[in-house]
């Protein structure tokens, strides 16, 4: 009951790539980088089991950024070619690749690091990949002239990815779909259905984060304009429920999102967000167990996974690992109080 899990990525060791920032360069190149990759990746999983994390992830240290760490590995994008392009509709400026021909995948995107995960942990293993929806809002079209044909295209992609990483052991496949929350029409007139396209002929847990991003200032000044209560979730909610997604993952706490909304996911392990990642205020027991607490009014208590609102790539390292225990922690109390 209430085991524990994260969203998906850690903050990297400064040996590997430069401290609290996004798209941070790698600090080595080579096979001295490929494998301080699997290094930082043991660090992760330690981290996470000694805090009492029961479902744990690689956290994401083998990927510059969670878009394209993936597409580095897929045939027909121009990474030379690079736009400034407004994402998630026009919050923030990023430079990112071009799609100049058809997509494919260049063998495996993720194998070496999910299988070493793999080899050296006994929990739960927990592989993210970012959902179709946000992978067009984070990569510039030369070739397909259409966002949802893009879509599919790369659906089809992120699927003989998520296929592999059955094959490799991990137990839940995650699809990191933020971009949900910004386009809400276009997230229930074919994101699903993307995702599903992702998530086609798996075995395995399967799951789908949605947030309202990172807790970099662009994010933070965007949710000051969101007004007293955010409704986004409301709007995507009900056709989730009726989804082919087993989990799905949410910003809660600190969160404008009214938690009652979380009824609306009738059927859906709800993977809770009860640790802020936007403040480096480290949460108590307590605060986590009281979200816990309130969502337990909405969710059957067997559903409930406490989990972080986002990843924690851009946080100081400390901070995250205080943080993870705080999540066990919590959950811990969180048992003892409510069962
Ligand atoms: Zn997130």
């Amino acid at each position: 009951m209430f085991e524990t899990t994260i969203a998906g990525s850690l903050p990297k060791p400064s040996w590997l790539a430069e401290p609290q920032k996004l798209w941070a360069p790698w600090r080595l190149g080579g096979a001295e980088l490929e494998a301080a990759k699997l290094d930082a990746t043991l660090v992760a999983i330690k981290l996470q089991e000694d805090a009492g994390i029961d479902i744990v992830t690689d956290g994401e240290q083998s990927r510059q950024h969670f878009v394209h760490g993936f597409l580095e590995a897929v045939n027909g994008i121009d990474f030379t070619k690079r736009v400034e392009m407004g994402i998630r509709n026009d919050r923030y400026k990023a430079m990112v690749p071009t799609v100049t021909g058809p997509l494919s995948l260049k063998g495996r995107a993720h194998a070496a690091e999910a299988r070493f995960a793999r080899a050296h942990t006994g929990r739960k293993l927990k592989f993210t990949l970012p959902g179709p929806m946000t992978v067009v809002d984070t990569i510039a079209d030369g070739h397909y002239g259409d966002r949802v044909k893009m879509a599919f295209a790369f659906a089809d992609v992120l699927n003989q990815e998520a296929r592999g990483l059955e094959a490799d052991g991990v137990d839940v496949v995650q699809f990191d779909e933020p971009a949900f929350n910004v386009y809400m029409d276009a997230a229930t007139d074919w994101g699903i259905e993307a995702l599903h396209r992702a998530a086609a002929g798996l075995t395995c847990t399967t799951a789908v984060h949605i947030c309202y991003g990172y807790g970099i200032p662009a994010n933070v000044e965007w949710k000051a304009t969101l007004g007293a209560a955010w409704r986004q979730y409301e709007r995507i909610f009900p056709a989730l429920a009726k989804s082919r997604i087993g989990q799905v993952s949410l910003e809660c706490r600190n969160s404008k999102a009214p938690l009652e909304l979380l009824k609306l996911l009738d059927g859906k392990d709800v993977l809770l967000g009860v640790i802020d990642v936007a403040t480096d205020a480290i949460e108590t027991p307590a605060e986590v167990a009281a979200v816990i607490g309130e969502a337990l009014r909405y969710v059957p208590r067997e559903r409930i996974i406490p989990c972080t609102n986002c990843g924690m790539a851009p946080m100081r390292r400390d901070i995250a690992a205080a943080k993870l225990i705080a999540l066990a922690a919590g959950a811990k109390l969180a048992r003892e109080r409510f069962l």
